[in-house]
């Protein structure tokens, strides 16, 4: 950032993609000398209030904000996730888990699934879960730390991420961001102002009249995008072509029993259900296709599924997939909601707010504002939406389900080049690539394939390698391997509560 340097950047809006910008913003920014940050949030407006699983890049996300992990669980009444379990997406009585980290090690050069793909032309019937210690522990609701310096532990390929409160994530981040120095301002924003010749905007006016200069400007004001869409009218481009699911209801309950270690996922008639098991509650959700279900039908068929007492009212959400053509506009930079929305199938959303916020701080502009720097900008993020939204259409279109319209509808889909491609690929001989850096690993790839019944066309040669009797001696031995290491890990709860993580017990609701 040679001369011209941004003195003042104003976030507009104060729900999780507001909050982790200003944390991420002051924290790293905050230091450089005359830069001031103001955040501006309407009370009356409120946020989303849902966005409660993550992936394990949020723990990159919390180094750089220097998060003790105890406090960070503690005040977020946070559980540790290890995956997501798939119920009924491949066939209805079916499951498989998509965990965090590997299956079972590389060998002869190769990675793993090839040799186990070699075992079940064999015979051998095991299934790719037995391989996962995520699996493993997450089916039995077990968390123990990775061992990254003993390889030889199946512990050594161990990941995992958070399931919080949304509400309670967004109040930490305001915390640290406001000890940063960020200013807030309450208030709602009535209209913007923007340099006549330039059409940057110049600040943002309050109802009370109040105005909010500033020369870098954060638009996380949701669903809204009041200065990205509304303001500089960057388009919105429809993927509900790819991702038909417009709708959610969602709702928290009491929880009963032990804290999982998985977010749940189960395929419904016209969408989907989530489940979260937090601390003091169970966060549920209902994604659905308004196309081929109501809004009662939906909420009748969550509140029919909950595994406890309702907490709430039902919250209805509405929402197109899709991105803004441009996520950088001028001086505009959307994150969130503003930016674009995909289903939280794979709980990305908080991972592209913190996506976008470290590519923001990688090239972050001066007051000349760049075109390259810009036009990168929207590369990459263009480049992470697609990734995503193949992957999240990888699970509605590689199904089996053929019982309801909404279902014949997806399985009918022609895939987009780069999910057809790696389809092709891994029908025809059991590859995966991952392309440039995309967010999803081999390993991730493989497991939905294989969970949602994708048949490998063959494997590596080099798995023949080893003698078909060492092979199976091998698979024998990691699956048993896995087996008794989850056995012998801590429950989350005693895992919780060992590492100073647990809430007190008058917060948690028991069913
Ligand atoms: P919001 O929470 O809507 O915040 C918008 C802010 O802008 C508010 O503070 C509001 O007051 C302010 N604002 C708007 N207009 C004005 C105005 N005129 N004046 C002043 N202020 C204004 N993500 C995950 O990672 N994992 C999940 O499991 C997950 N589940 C989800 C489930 C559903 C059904 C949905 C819809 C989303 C989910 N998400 C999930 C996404 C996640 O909730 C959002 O990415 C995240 O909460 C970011 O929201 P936001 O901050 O962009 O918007």
């Amino acid at each position: 950032m040679i001369g011209d340097p941004i003195r003042k950047i104003v976030i507009v809006g104060g729900g999780t993609a507001g909050w982790m910008a200003a944390a991420a913003l002051s924290k790293v920014m905050g230091q450089f000398p005359g830069l001031a940050i103001e955040l501006v949030e309407s009370e009356a407006i409120g946020t989303v209030g849902v966005g409660e699983a993550t992936i394990p890049q949020i723990n990159l996300f919390n180094a750089m904000l220097g998060v003790d992990e105890s406090e960070f669980v503690r005040e977020t009444h946070a559980t540790y996730k290890l995956g997501i379990e798939f119920v009924d997406w491949t066939r209805l009585g079916h499951r498989y888990v998509h965990p965090f980290g590997s299956y079972g090690p590389d060998m002869m050069g190769i990675e793993f699934h090839h040799h186990w793909l070699k075992g079940r032309s064999l015979g051998d019937s095991s299934e790719l879960d037995e391989y996962s210690i995520a699996v493993a522990a997450g089916k039995a609701g077990k968390m123990a730390w990775p061992a990254r310096d003993n390889p030889r532990s199946p512990l050594s390929k161990l990941a995992y991420a958070f399931q919080f409160d949304a509400g309670r994530y967004a109040r930490y981040l305001r915390g640290r961001a406001e000890r940063q120095g960020v200013k807030r301002t309450e208030g709602r924003i009535t209209s913007v102002e923007r340099d006549g010749e330039s059409g940057f905007v110049t600040a943002v006016v309050l109802e009370s009249g109040a105005r909010v200069e500033g020369e870098l400007f954060i638009d996380c004001s949701g669903f809204r995008a009041l200065l990205i869409g509304q303001e500089l009218g960057v388009p919105f481009t429809d993927w509900s072509e790819w991702l038909p699911c417009d709708r959610a209801v969602a709702i928290p309950c009491t929880l009963a029993g032990d804290r999982e270690t998985l977010t749940r996922s189960t395929a419904r008639p016209a969408g989907w259900q989530w489940r979260i098991p937090l601390q003091h509650r169970i966060g549920n959700g209902h994604v659905y296709c308004s196309q081929y279900m109501s809004e009662d039908e939906a909420t009748g068929l969550l509140l029919a599924n909950l595994d406890g007492e309702p907490l709430a009212e039902p919250n209805q959400l509405r929402f197109t997939a899709g991105r803004r053509a441009r996520a950088w506009e001028k001086n505009v930079v959307a994150l969130g909601l503003a930016g674009g929305f995909l289903e939280p199938l794979e709980s990305t959303a908080i991972h592209l707010v913190q996506a976008a916020i470290a590519r923001l701080l990688a090239l972050f502009p001066s007051r000349a504002f760049g075109t390259r720097e810009i036009e990168r900008f929207n590369d990459e993020t263009l480049r992470d939406y697609v990734d995503i939204r193949d992957f999240l259409l990888l699970h509605y279109n590689a199904t089996k389900r053929d019982d309801s319209p909404f279902w014949d509808y997806c399985r009918n889909l022609a895939p987009p080049k780069g999910l057809a491609e790696k389809l092709a690929m891994f029908r025809s001989s059991g590859r995966i690539f991952r392309e440039h850096n995309e967010l999803f690993t081999e390993t991730s790839w493989l497991s939905v394939l294989v969970g949602q019944g994708v048949e490998a066309g063959g494997y590596h040669p080099a798995a023949d390698l080893l003698p078909d009797a060492e092979t199976r001696k091998r698979l024998a031995h990691i699956r048993e391997v896995v087996a008794q290491t989850a056995q012998q890990m801590p429950t989350q709860d005693q895992f919780l509560a060992a590492n100073g993580s647990a809430i007190p017990a008058d917060e948690r609701r028991i069913a």
